[in-house]
């Protein structure tokens, strides 16, 4: 697995609590947003398939249990960290009922 000694992601810091991890991928609360994130344990951005759903199924899977009943969606915009892949769970504005 490629690191990146300058990258955040790659670092593996656990200055949060980590909801789930596998030797591929784990799952932490990111302390920019403080929800769940997805992240690879391989610096690369380029991601097949395969992994892309993996990457899916898992993070919703954890989100949903932190989130409980709260609506939540997975972002998979990069935005701070555009050369490592992740995903964040964010919650979903309630739409107000008419
Ligand atoms: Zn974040
Ligand atoms: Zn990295």
């Amino acid at each position: 697995m490629a690191k990146d000694s300058n990258c955040e992601l790659c670092s593996e810091a656990r200055i949060s609590p980590w909801l789930f991890e596998d030797d591929r991928l784990f799952v932490a609360i990111c302390i920019s947003c403080n929800l769940p994130m997805i992240v690879l344990r391989d610096h690369r951005c380029n991601i097949d398939e395969d992994e892309a759903v993996t990457m899916r199924q898992i993070l919703a899977r954890e989100a949903k249990e932190y989130f409980g009943e709260a609506p939540f969606f997975i972002d998979e915009v990069m935005r701070q960290i555009p050369d490592h892949k992740h995903m964040h769970a964010r919650r979903r504005p309630q739409v107000p009922n008419f």
